[in-house]
């Protein structure tokens, strides 16, 4: 596509940051102001401008969003080099890195990665031996945050380290030498280590001309180290991101690396965005109110592009299951009344936690509603599944002693739990992996001090024999099996789909579609997606050959932050989202309900900073482009009494908010096929079923509810004054009361 191609379209800004020649470029804006878009579109400019998109870096924060990116970027150019960019999340940038140049910094090739639940086996097996009273989650978090603060040693002050330090003090030292010893990274050493590949051997990088960030505002020290050493030799960088939106403190995100940035590069041209594309007016004033209530904030001007639209909903019911049935049939009425203007996949639950999915999902089942999970209970952590890839893990990565001790006896082949944690134990005693100790014992090299009884040593042969022969079948030069044959080896071998028959009845059929969909993610993983995989060849620096398949396949699967339920994306029939809300940052749904609004959930009674929970409520509603639906049960699903989210409560958002959803009538339709850009219901497509259509009573509603005219605008920034003014004091239910009556 041509240069002025790319910029049509975009707004003044907009184009400005896309073709500026700045050499460092920071866009901060508000939410649905075209950031990611802006970010995009300046990829293609400068691959227009002749840049090889090999060596154009473009670091995003989830991996949807990386693809995502790449489609849109292959729509802009055309000519299919977006495939060939170094783009993905900081991970998986590194991970490659690591792939290619990590034997300079003496790292194995084909090292595997620790998933979270891989780091606290770890930590539960070392607090266990050294009978530690330290919590183990507890000690996984410290490890983290002081790898993604880039810390080396606890500071004591010089004063005697307390009995929980130095508990924790060894517990690092030990899961380091664990992971070590099984060959693995976790996810902050993929960072860590790439900074210490960059910063000793910084050749590496010298092909780079040009490194783009999106979500800027919730990167840690160490990705902000990266970027630097990603763009050491060609300071050409654009970050683009907006502070209001940084909810990742938790995780050592630095809301200060923009000062830094500008420290760093005080050539830094900044530029911003004003108006939002994405939500009604009304959804945005309202999280505008929302975020406006913290007055430490630096304030921007954002104004809707789109009209008033329909006021965003809150209702307060009785309980979290009738909370959920009311979403539900909230959603039901939705789809019924609007015809063929809303699918499914135009809906999304967000929650503050994924603990309040259960009775959501209860609900969904029974109605029988499609719907997809993301940051929840992932894909690959489902037991059937986890299983298959602990196999894959242990033929590609044998010193990985947590995959193999998990499958050893899975299905069953009579090796005991005390056996295996005995020979666990000789190992990590030894300092050898447990492969190395249960190969010795097969080949009569070793003699353990473990007793083993001949069956026992019957079926430790039998296993071994099974992940050789299959490790024989992958290495082949001549006739590589495939990974979705290597799983089906696994599967013949194993009698793994009898063994979840007798296993698991019942449940087995959803179990076995999973271990199938798994074979078809495999298939569809090396017809494409490791083809995107390869970083460019730089001249001297020694470098290896890219990690095999199996070893990318399984990169791939630890970094994949989000999987959906049994069904992936590109599911041929429509389905509704469940997201936690940190996992759907930067995305966008023409509904959105955020259930569970209340003191305890948002802000949540563990969150130490009102202000990130506050930017995290934020977040969510400036999800919703069209209807915006917000909800809080009197008691909660602990049976506690609740009280609605102070956010909410606060004064000058309340008049903003009704209490029940739109009530279709031709202006809402318009309204909402305005913002969604699409055409107007037909009128056969629209339910008559009276369950979708509310009493009388409820046309009392105000009728300017969802007028889009400019007079009618005017009328509901007023109305929404005034109603501010009358109601500062009252409860909740009263004040939305209040709100109605005057608008
Ligand atoms: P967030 O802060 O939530 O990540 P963002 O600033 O990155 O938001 P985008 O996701 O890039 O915003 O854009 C929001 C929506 O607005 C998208 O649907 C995008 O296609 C649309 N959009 C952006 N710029 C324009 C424009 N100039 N004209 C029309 N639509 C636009
Ligand atoms: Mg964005």
């Amino acid at each position: 596509m041509s240069l002025d191609g790319i910029l049509a379209n975009l707004n003044p800004s907009q184009q400005a940051a896309v073709s500026s020649f700045a050499d460092t470029l920071a866009i901060l804006a508000g939410p649905g102001s075209g950031k990611t878009h802006t970010l995009t579109s300046r990829t293609a400019w400068l691959l227009a401008q002749g840049l090889q998109p090999w060596n154009i870096i473009v670091a995003t924060f989830t991996v949807k969003a990386a693809r995502e990116m790449k489609e849109r970027i292959g729509k802009l150019i055309g000519n299919g080099l977006e495939s060939r960019l170094v783009l993905g999340t900081f991970h998986s940038i590194s991970r490659r890195y690591l792939a290619r140049y990590g034997h300079l910094i003496d790292i194995k090739k084909d090292f595997g990665i620790a998933d979270t639940s891989d780091s606290l086996a770890i930590i539960k097996r070392i607090v266990k031996r050294n009978q530690f009273m330290i919590d183990p989650k507890v000690a996984r978090g410290r490890i983290s945050g002081r790898k993604a603060r880039g810390e080396i040693a606890e500071d004591t002050g010089g004063k005697k380290k307390p009995v929980e330090i130095q508990e924790f003090e060894i517990c690092y030292e030990e899961y380091e030498a664990a992971l070590k010893r099984s060959n693995l990274l976790d996810y902050d050493d993929l960072l860590l280590r790439c900074v210490d590949l960059l910063r000793n051997h910084p050749s590496c990088v010298s092909n780079v001309e040009a490194v783009l960030i999106d979500e800027f505002q919730d990167t840690n020290i160490v990705q902000f180290d990266l970027m630097r050493l990603f763009a050491a030799q060609r300071k050409r960088i654009t970050i683009v991101g907006d502070p209001d939106q940084s909810i990742y403190g938790f995780r050592a995100a630095e809301t200060k690396n923009y000062g830094r940035m500008l420290r760093q590069y005080p050539d830094t041209v900044t530029i911003a965005l004003e108006e939002n594309y994405r939500s009604s007016g009304s959804i945005l004033l309202t999280a505008l109110a929302v975020i406006e209530q913290d007055t430490s904030r630096v304030s921007k001007s954002l104004s809707p592009t789109h009209s008033v639209g329909t006021r965003p909903v809150l209702r307060q019911l009785a309980n979290a299951h009738k909370e959920a049935e009311w979403l539900l049939s909230e959603v039901q009425r939705c789809m019924g009344m609007s015809g063929d203007l809303l699918d499914l996949n135009d809906f999304a639950i967000l929650l503050r936690s994924a603990a309040l999915s259960r009775l959501i999902e209860s609900e969904l089942g029974k109605a029988g509603i499609a719907y997809r999970m993301v940051g929840g209970l992932k894909f690959y952590d489902r037991v059937e599944v986890k299983t298959i890839l602990d196999y894959l893990r242990t033929i590609g990565q044998p010193d990985n002693n947590d995959s193999l001790s998990r499958i050893i006896n899975t299905p069953s082949r009579r090796i005991g739990e005390t056996t295996i944690k005995a020979l666990l134990e000789e190992a990590d005693t030894s300092k050898i992996s447990l492969w190395t100790l249960i190969l010795g014992i097969v080949r009569g090299q070793r003699i353990t001090k473990v007793k083993l009884p001949k069956q026992t040593e019957q079926s430790l042969s039998i296993f071994v024999n099974i992940i050789l022969t299959a490790k024989i079948k992958i290495a082949d030069q001549e006739s590589r099996c495939s990974i979705a044959q290597l799983i089906q080896f696994v599967i013949d071998k194993t009698n793994y789909e009898t063994w979840l028959e007798e296993h698991h009845a019942g449940a087995n059929k959803g179990r076995w579609d999973n271990v199938q969909e798994l074979i078809t993610q495999a298939n569809d993983f090396e017809r494409s997606d490791c083809d995107d995989d390869s970083l460019p060849l730089v001249d001297g620096v020694e470098q290896e050959d890219d990690s095999d398949m199996l070893s990318k396949f399984l990169a791939n699967v630890a970094l994949a932050s989000e999987v959906k339920s049994d069904q992936d994306e590109g599911a041929p029939f429509a389905q509704l989202t469940i997201s936690t809300i940190h996992s759907a940052k930067g995305l966008e749904w023409p509904v959105v309900f955020i259930p569970g609004a209340y003191q305890g959930s948002i802000p949540h009674s563990r969150s130490e900073d009102s202000n990130e929970e506050r930017r995290l409520l934020y977040v969510a509603m400036t999800r919703a482009k069209a209807l915006l639906y917000m909800s809080f049960p009197i008691k909660n699903s602990q049976g506690e009494n609740s009280t609605l989210s102070p956010f909410l409560e606060a004064p000058g958002v309340a008049p903003f908010l009704n209490e029940r959803g739109p009530l279709f009538r031709s202006s809402t339709m318009q309204s909402i096929a305005q913002i969604l850009r699409r055409p107007l219901p037909s009128p056969g497509s629209i339910s008559k079923s009276s369950s979708c259509l509310r009493s009388d009573e409820d046309d009392l509603f105000p009728v300017n509810e969802d007028d889009n005219n400019a007079n009618a605008e005017e009328n509901w920034k007023w109305a929404g004054k005034q109603a501010f003014t009358k109601c500062q004091r009252a409860p909740i239910r009263e004040r939305v009361e209040l709100g109605r009556s005057t608008s």
